[in-house]
This record gives structure tokens, C-alpha cells and sequence, in this order.
């Protein structure tokens, strides 16, 4: 072989049988060869295990989906480019022109798009109503055929909890699908509860150092099947490295979780005993108005804690841009502290009714805690808060 060849065709070097990494290798390669026609064909056919395409699926990836379905209780998950992918391409496998979606006024507006927009373009009809509104979720499955019901928990950005059992319960009289979005609760929350289909933004608490995206879509082997073909056709899929940040960012997870959970508590206590601040939105906090509730459904009650100030969007706009440790942006669940003002948060596609009853109001601030200290965090909420006044 003439070195012109060689680079194209290096060695390889094959680990020896019972020998094996302990953190696995990065699969960063679009295709995978077998020594034949019949046996590729095998492995493409699905007949026989193994790997061809990297859009379809990849080994790093396979290890991270692996992970994320056992951690969720289901069968299996696919991961896919990011949180909003993922809710789209279920979305959209799972329904058809002229089916019924029911959802949420509390859901992230990406998410409200997708059906409100993009769905709606293909014939897919749906109601919106307030999570909190159980009698109204139970007349529209009664009266109106529906193919999906689609929810969040706690949901962003005030932490309303819903009622999964019931919600569940309701769905499968009537004969509809349940996706939830669970990105907000993590991995190892809610999966005791009959949901058909969970759908996460890896960016979040999966990856912590928020450096890269992904989705994750968790269901049981049967349903998840029928969605796989469509996925492929999209294809979105995850970068190989992508999956392996994110590997690594699993390791970490549960100690992160359950440290941010701690230090979104204290913040939450510590906000709450603060004149400036009208009230507090927290799941783990005794004050909470479905405190009962979050405690039955949630070990951990999260990173994000929302408030609303006394004085208004000004008075949120002051607070936020005094802030040092919280970074102004979009995102959740990462080790660094952030912040987002009223003025990002305000939704611009509801009337009236429904911006008063999503409770996201005039002075509404929400944070999500990172591992900072927490004395330091409590130090700069208090100079910000103080702020606010001496404009
Ligand atoms: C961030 C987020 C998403 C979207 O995830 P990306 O990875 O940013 O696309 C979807 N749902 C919820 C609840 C989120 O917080």
C-alpha cells in the first residue's frame, strides 16, 4: 500500500478480547462497514444487531439512549439535535390531518408553536387550557376525539404542578396519548406515573455545563418503534461528541441535581422573607399552592424558583441587570446561576384571560440556582434586591 492509501486506510487497533475502556470510546464515524453484502444488509434490515449509518444510529449514541431509558423507567429513548426537536418529531410522528391535540397555556412557547402553528398548517387541531383547569380537561376528552395530550411539570416559568395521575387516568379512558415534557423534573422523577411518552432537553441538567444541545424522546420499545421511521427521515441526529459531553455530564448528575434542589430551596426561603418580593414559586417550599401535591409526585423539587417583585417590570428589569452571578439568559439547570426578567418572559400569542391565567405577571423573575455558594448567592440576590431602589 503506497502511503497515499495508508492515511485513507490506517491501522486499526482493536482492543483484545476481555480488555475495554472504562469510559467508552466517542464513535465519531458517519458509517460502519460489515465483511459482506448479506451481512450489511442484515444489520440495515434491523435483522441482525450492528451499526451502518450514523444519521440512523451510532454506538456513543445508543449508550446515552440506553442510559436515559433505564434512569426514566421505559424501554427505550432516542436522542435526537435538541429539547425542541425532540417535542417536535414526536409530535408530529404521533399525529396525523385532522387528529386533536390538548394543551396547555403553561407550556414552553416553542412547544406552543409547534401546534398552534406549524401542526395547525397540516390539519391538526387542538385546545389550549390552564393546566390547573381539570374539569376543562376532562369535558374536552369527553366531547372531543383526541389523539394527544401534551404537558409539563413543573411548568416553566411559575412551577405549577400538574396532576399526572389524574391527567394520565383521563387520557386513557378516552383513548389519547400522553407526552410529557419532562426536562424541568429531570430524569429520575415521574416515571411511576402510566405516561406514554417523555420528551427532555438534554441542553439542561443533562449536560450541566451548558455547552452543548440535545433531546431525548423516552417511551416503551412498541410505541417508540413506530415513531423510529419518521425520526429517520428528519434527520436530526445528535453529534456523536455531543452524546459523549453529555455522557459525561450524567455522571455528575444526580449529586447536581439534588445540590441545586438544596440550594433553589434556601434561595426560594431566603427570597420569601425579602419586602420587595410579593411571592414565591417554588415546588419545594411548604408555601407553595399545591405544596401537597409536588411533595406526592417530586423527591426533588428542581433548580427553578420564580417570584414576583412589588414594583413591576421595572423594578425587574433593576434587580436583573444588578445581578452579578446570575447570567441574563435563556436556559436551565446548568451549574452556573441565571436569570430571566419579566421582559423575556412575557408570552406575545395570548388575550388577556390567558396571560392572567399562564400567572406570568408584570414583575415575574425567574431564576434557576446553580453550585455557587450559597452565601454568595444569597449576597447578591440581597445587593440586587437593594438595587431596585436606588434608581
Ligand atoms: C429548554 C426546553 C426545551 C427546548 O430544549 P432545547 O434543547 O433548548 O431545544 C423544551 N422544553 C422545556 C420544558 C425546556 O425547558
Amino acid at each position: 500500500m503506497k502511503k497515499d492509501s495508508r492515511v485513507n486506510h490506517p491501522p486499526q487497533a482493536p482492543l483484545p478480547p476481555g480488555n475495554r475502556p472504562v469510559v467508552a470510546p466517542v464513535y465519531q464515524s458517519v458509517k460502519f462497514e460489515c465483511d459482506d453484502i448479506d451481512a450489511t444488509l442484515r444489520v440495515v434490515r434491523g435483522e441482525a444487531p450492528g451499526y451502518f449509518y450514523s444519521r440512523n444510529a451510532n454506538p456513543t449514541l445508543r449508550q446515552l439512549e440506553q442510559l436515559l431509558a433505564e434512569l426514566q423507567g421505559r424501554e427505550d429513548c432516542m436522542v435526537c439535535a435538541s429539547g425542541v426537536n425532540a417535542v417536535a418529531q414526536t409530535l408530529v410522528s404521533l399525529s396525523k390531518a385532522g387528529d386533536h391535540i390538548l394543551c396547555f397555556l403553561e407550556t414552553y412557547s416553542p412547544t406552543r408553536q409547534i401546534i398552534r402553528k406549524l401542526l395547525a398548517r397540516f390539519g391538526v387541531t387542538h385546545t389550549l387550557l390552564s393546566i390547573e383547569d381539570l374539569p376543562g380537561i376532562e369535558r374536552v376528552l369527553a366531547q372531543t376525539p383526541t389523539r394527544l395530550v401534551h404537558f409539563e411539570s413543573p411548568t416553566n416559568p411559575v412551577t405549577k404542578i400538574a396532576d399526572i395521575a389524574a391527567i394520565t387516568a383521563l387520557a386513557r379512558r378516552h383513548g389519547a396519548l400522553t407526552v410529557m415534557d419532562n426536562t424541568f423534573a429531570g430524569f429520575h422523577q415521574h416515571g411511576e406515573f402510566p405516561v406514554d411518552v417523555f420528551v427532555h432537553s438534554l441542553t439542561k441538567f443533562a449536560s450541566g455545563a451548558g455547552d452543548v444541545m440535545g433531546g431525548a424522546v423516552i417511551a416503551d420499545r412498541e410505541l417508540l418503534a413506530t415513531m423510529r421511521p419518521d425520526w429517520n427521515l428528519f434527520g436530526a441526529t445528535l453529534d456523536p461528541h455531543a452524546a459523549f459531553s453529555l455522557l459525561q455530564g450524567m455522571r455528575t448528575y444526580f449529586v447536581r441535581y439534588r445540590a441545586q434542589s438544596a440550594s433553589a430551596l434556601a434561595v426560594a426561603s431566603f427570597l420569601e422573607a425579602q419586602p420587595a418580593v410579593e411571592r414565591v414559586r417554588y415546588p419545594g417550599l411548604p408555601s407553595h399552592p399545591q405544596a401537597a401535591l409536588a411533595r406526592a409526585q417530586l423527591r426533588d423539587a428542581g433548580a427553578v424558583v420564580s417570584f414576583d417583585l412589588r414594583g413591576g417590570a421595572e423594578a425587574g428589569r433593576r434587580f436583573a441587570e444588578a445581578l452579578e452571578l446570575f447570567s441574563l439568559t435563556a436556559s436551565l439547570g446548568s451549574t452556573e446561576s441565571l436569570v430571566l426578567p419579566p421582559q423575556m418572559m412575557q408570552p406575545r400569542d395570548f388575550t388577556a384571560a390567558q396571560l392572567a391565567a399562564c400567572g406570568i405577571g408584570a414583575g415575574t423573575v425567574r431564576l434557576s440556582v446553580g453550585l455557587e455558594d450559597i452565601d454568595d448567592l444569597r449576597a447578591d440576590l440581597g445587593q440586587a434586591l437593594a438595587a431596585i431602589d436606588r434608581a
